[in-house]
């Protein structure tokens, strides 16, 4: 079994990339750290880069020198990235450049919906978008090809469903990557002059209008299914024709036409209704299909339904689209994120004249925001079209009468899916920094040093987000990486007798604090930066940056000192200090509050997941005394460590006291420290 992201690394692998550069971010982050266990043996070259701008022009000078390229971020990533992108759109590469920018449908841990098939378009690139983790493995190998022919990065889109499903795949064998390309100077093709801006545009226009549309209309990726199509194309390939190429979502999931072969044509001849979808959107409709004709077996509906499947929605495969329209005068789209396809649906029926009614987000048929599921698809379906009749060309009941309410759908699905599965609900469980976390201590080091100050507390990006959760409660804002130190200036600026601190953490200060703190100091602003620095990039997995000393590549390098850094921007003063030393972390946190400039604090304790490996020793679990215990909870209140809990045992005076759970605790010590009482040692 491949998992989604390995199936892109493999992919990328088999394709010969010679560089791959990326910066963590679910749901894309395992793709680099699956290429990077082969690196010895395919040669390629891999990093994690500061951010995805860096990643994307590291990967540029391979990639105009020859060699293929392969770039990973997710879709709030691309944003970072955004400068470089949209400028190599214009410029062009010339070894394949294949960005995977992972969309989160959600958002499960993202802060926007953002979709990437917009952006592909906003920024003109191609773009393919998976449905599966065997079509991204071809997909991202197509996309290579497709680079190079047309000189032009190309965006593979999954999302995470594709990103972290898992498909029975035959593993490929790997060879040595691409020989590495020769940088040509040609600064009338690599410099981005106005008037080779000017004349590309006419170029990317041309391709992007009248050249992708035609032939993605003839791609694999794009074709006209029906369950029953589909169910013969199972029944006639092979098990290993099968591994690698065929989708499979549950058991009942008919596979996508990617086995290749010339694409389906539209068929009105069977008088059904009219889909739309692409991504992981195809599979749960055809699921919702599959489970409909097979609870009403004599509704020959479902199985004929008519469905357009989109694997490249820009350039959008216009005549294949047009012709779907022509055959089928009602189609309702089902994606996830954007109204991508349903919004090129309409353009075409305006710009063709097809008279075609378009159902989907826009009129409220399908759920405007979050994941879709098979349960939600099938009972709109169930819904839109009652008795599963719909015909091609007959006047069905308008948009308002067959629209159904999808929060509505949505809630029925739940009702109807816990009717046939007894199995209860779980818990809901929010994040929670971990037992032990050395952000705990920080957080809660500035805040008994301000009690009572005005204050704005701007975080970031990372573990440290978590700090906002009660009983710390100490995040204002947080919008997205690096934006913590400059939003703290925003709130300095606008009333200058407030106490602005931000929080960011060692990874994130690589990735896009650094510029934030040059503002800062050349636009005199007085805030308190504090670097939570654990020596890792945490909350995404571990991965090594600039601070820890070591590349992807297992190098060991020279650390990129943090306090050098900021004192060289001018920031001052600069104190570290461990942030489970509580009274000094709170003396270090009034110094620096009462700085005219820009100061720091470096809290700096390793997370407590990656402290072994740097050789710290835990000093071992707490316990509470049972004697001493006034059960006053402060400890709990206070800190919200989960290792602290409310005990079952009642001191001598009949109140319930509170227990450590050994198992998560690491001994740092902070409730000792807040115990009136003295009762925790
Ligand atoms: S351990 Fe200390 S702080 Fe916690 S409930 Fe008992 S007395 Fe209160
Ligand atoms: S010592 Fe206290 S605060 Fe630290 S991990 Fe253990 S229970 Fe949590």
């Amino acid at each position: 079994m491949i998992m989604g992201n390995q199936a892109i690394a493999l992919g990328a692998l088999k394709a010969g990339v010679n560089l791959v550069a990326g910066y963590p971010g679910t749901p894309s982050s395992e793709i680099i750290e699956f290429i990077s266990k082969y690196k010895e043996k395919t040669g390629t070259y891999v990093e994690w880069s500061v951010n995805e701008k860096a990643a994307v022009e590291v990967a540029a000078g391979a990639s105009y020198a020859g060699s293929r390229t392969l770039v990973t971020m997710k879709q709030v990533g691309l944003n970072v990235a955004s400068d470089p992108v949209m400028c190599l759109s214009y410029v062009g590469v010339k070894g394949g450049m294949v960005i995977v920018s992972a969309d989160d449908p959600g958002p499960i841990s993202s802060q926007t919906e953002q979709d990437t098939r917009n952006f592909a378009q906003f920024s003109k690139i191609p773009c393919f978008d998976p449905s599966t983790p065997a079509e991204a493995y071809q997909m991202v190998q197509e996309a290579f090809e497709l680079s190079e022919k047309y000189n032009t990065p190309v965006i593979l889109r999954p999302t995470t469903r594709v990103d972290h499903a898992y498909e029975s795949m035959d593993f490929p064998e790997l060879e040595p990557c691409r020989t590495r390309g020769t940088f040509e100077k040609d600064s009338q093709r690599w410099v981005i002059f106005p008037r080779a801006s000017y004349l590309n545009h006419k170029r990317i226009f041309d391709r992007n209008q009248n050249i992708l549309p035609q032939e993605f209309s003839n791609s694999k990726w794009n074709t006209i299914e029906t369950l029953e199509r589909v169910f013969e194309k199972n029944s006639v390939v092979s098990d290993s024709e099968r591994r690698g190429s065929l989708p499979l979502v549950g058991t009942s999931l008919p596979p996508t036409p990617s086995s290749g072969g010339t694409p389906q044509r539209p068929d009105s001849s069977k008088g059904s209704f009219a889909l739309a979808a692409g991504g992981i959107s195809y599979c749960y409709l055809m699921e919702a299909l599959s489970i409909l004709q097979t609870e009403h077996p004599d509704n020959e509906s479902y199985k004929n339904a008519q469905v357009l499947k989109i694997g490249t929605p820009y350039p959008f495969p216009e005549p294949l689209a047009c012709d779907f329209m022509r055959a089928n005068p009602e189609i309702t789209v089902f994606e996830e994120l954007d109204p991508v396809i349903e919004q090129n649906l309409v353009f075409l029926s305006g710009k063709y004249g097809i008279p075609c009614k378009i159902h989907g987000k826009l009129n409220g048929i399908v759920p405007e925001a979050g994941e879709l599921t098979v349960e939600i698809i099938k009972e709109i379906i169930k819904k839109a079209f009652a008795n599963g009749v719909v015909s091609t060309g007959s006047t069905t009941a308008d948009a308002t009468s067959a629209t159904v309410n999808a929060d509505a759908a949505t809630a029925e699905t739940s009702s109807s899916t816990a009717g046939t599965n007894s199995a209860p609900d779980l818990p809901v469980r929010p994040p929670v920094l971990c037992a032990g976390c050395p952000h705990r201590g920080a957080f809660y080091a500035v805040k008994q040093a301000m009690k009572g100050k005005k204050t704005a507390y701007c975080g970031d990006i990372g573990c440290y987000t978590l700090g906002n959760a009660k009983p710390l409660d100490m995040t204002d804002t947080c919008l997205c990486m690096g934006a913590d130190i400059t939003m703290a200036q925003g709130f300095y600026h606008n009333e200058p007798d407030r106490y602005c601190f931000s929080f960011i953490g060692d990874s994130t200060f690589f990735a896009s604090g650094i510029t934030g703190v040059v503002n800062a100091v050349y636009n005199q602003s007085k805030q308190v930066i504090c670097i939570l620095d654990n020596s890792t990039t945490a909350m995404t997995g571990h991965q090594p940056h600039p601070g820890t000393g070591v590349t992807m590549m297992g190098e060991i390098v020279e650390k990129i000192s943090i306090p050098k850094i900021l004192e060289a921007i001018g920031v001052k003063p600069i104190i570290e200090v461990d942030p489970f030393d509580q009274q000094k972390a709170v003396e270090a946190v009034k110094t620096a509050s009462e700085s005219d400039s820009v100061s720091a604090i470096i809290f700096k304790s390793p997370c407590i997941s990656v402290a072994a490996k740097l050789g710290y020793k835990f000093p071992g679990a707490r316990s509470v005394d049972v004697q001493k215990c006034i059960g006053c909870q402060k400890c709990i209140k206070e800190l919200g460590c989960p290792a602290l809990n409310m005990s079952l045992t009642k001191n001598a005076k009949g109140k319930q006291i509170v227990e450590i759970d050994k198992s998560l605790c690491t001994g740092c010590g902070l409730c000792a420290g807040v115990c009136p009482v003295k009762a925790i040692g």
